[in-house]
């Protein structure tokens, strides 16, 4: 409904809070001092993985009120919209993001999520990295599900023996997002399921694939064919998309 018939990329369009959202998924605006402790110790168990403390995080979040964060982050969050159109493009309109979400809950610390034709991001990213390429890796990992969906059954089930295969071959940390640079430490759970394996591959092989070649060269000969196979699997969908983005 937010595009016109002639199918030009419009720009996304903006929400600063989850707007219409039920409680459970955390609309609330965080007060740090009744953080509960289920939801500190959660942050706690990120840590190692974060460049701050949980102190500094509830600090964080208190500092960037929506408001402030509006007004703090608007030329950032202008980029990441244009860059959410420029994956657009590639895609028919019935499969592109129309809606950045920009979610300020604490409980939604460290997430992005795709709903329908929304992209739910957390405050976090932008307060906590304060880098666009991080934040590229995320939304590109979130496309990398867009075009999973987009999978021919045949390549799907093709994928779901690739999972396996990795998962035999404890080769899953070579497709964990957080394990490369410009990413998130806690980004990517490939050993999740075939579309994570598929979104994570997505994202590196867009934006990391020097980095990925050069950790394949240690990789045993046999498990390169699979992982080839996910190269071109990912490539292939890419190609696809981008030769007929008016849709099939
Ligand atoms: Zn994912």
């Amino acid at each position: 409904m937010f595009f016109n018939r002639l199918d030009i990329v419009l720009p996304v369009l903006l929400v600063w809070q989850l707007l219409g959202c039920s409680s459970s998924t955390g609309v609330q605006h965080p007060n740090p001092r009744n953080t509960s402790v289920a939801i500190v110790e959660g942050l706690g168990l990120f840590e190692s993985l974060i460049p701050v403390g949980t102190d500094s995080i509830l600090e964080l979040y208190r500092k960037f009120d929506p408001t402030t964060f509006q007004s703090v982050y608007k030329s950032e969050v202008s980029r990441v919209r244009e860059f959410v159109d420029s994956m657009n493009a590639s895609l028919d309109p019935s499969s592109r993001i129309n809606t950045l979400a920009i979610d300020h809950s604490l409980e939604n610390f460290g997430n992005a999520a795709r709903v329908g034709n929304t992209l739910y991001l957390s405050s976090s990213y932008f307060f906590l990295f304060n880098n666009l390429s991080i934040l590229r890796s995320v939304i590109t990992h979130e496309f990398g599900h867009i075009y999973y969906g987009k999978l021919p059954a045949g390549q799907r089930h093709e994928l779901d023996g690739i999972w396996a295969e990795l998962k035999d071959h404890a080769l899953f940390y070579l497709f964990r997002d957080g394990e490369y640079s410009e990413n998130a430490k806690f980004g990517g759970h490939p050993y999740d399921s075939p579309t994570e394996l598929f979104a994570s591959a997505f994202n590196l092989f867009m934006n990391r694939a020097e980095e990925l070649k050069a950790r394949l060269q240690y990789v045993d000969r046999q498990d390169y064919v699979c992982i080839e196979r996910l190269e071109a699997l990912v490539r292939m969908q890419v190609t696809r998309s981008q030769s007929s983005p008016q849709g099939d």
